[in-house]
């Protein structure tokens, strides 16, 4: 059995926060704001998984209003799905995301982040894939005012012993 999952997610670009997307630091003078770290990367891929496996999205498993996840690092919300998955009898196929962001320009970065989700979703790079678009000037990603992600899964059964 395989699934499908999909995500997306949207911060806005605003000074004083740092700009982490996929989990890698990225030297810019504005970064995502948010109640956690806001790593659209990262949120967009959380949700993906979730869905793919119809445990509904990020805001159920982790509620902005908890102050559990003020400032929080968004890996821990993809590890701990990730793990879930497992937990469930799936595993991950692959992963294509794609990021859109006027500013800053992220092809120097693409590897660093398919190195980091690899390594949080416990795959090889070759089963994750990072795409980077602008906004055209256009829209709030194509006036830098916001940064997004767009993720997609698929997942594997690999223990049916574990009911769904
Ligand atoms: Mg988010």
């Amino acid at each position: 059995m395989i699934r499908v999952g999909s995500g997306h997610d949207t911060h806005r670009l605003e000074a004083g926060y740092p700009l982490i997307l996929g989990g890698i630091t990225i030297p810019y003078h504005r970064g995502l704001a948010g109640h956690s770290d806001a790593d659209a990367v990262l949120h967009a891929l959380t949700d993906a998984l979730l869905g793919a496996v119809g445990l509904g999205d990020i805001g159920d498993a982790y509620p902005d209003t908890d102050p559990r996840w003020k400032g929080a690092d968004s890996a821990l919300f993809l590890a701990e799905t990730v793990a879930k998955l497992h937990a469930l009898g799936w595993r991950i196929g692959n992963a294509d995301v794609t990021i859109f962001a006027q500013e800053p320009k992220l092809g120097p970065v693409k590897a660093a982040i398919r190195e980091n989700l690899a390594r949080l979703l416990n795959v090889d790079a070759d089963r994750v894939n990072v795409k980077a678009k602008t906004g055209e000037r256009v829209g709030h990603i194509g006036r830098a005012e916001a940064i997004g992600c767009h993720a997609v899964v698929l997942v594997e059964r690999f223990d049916d012993s574990v009911s769904l």
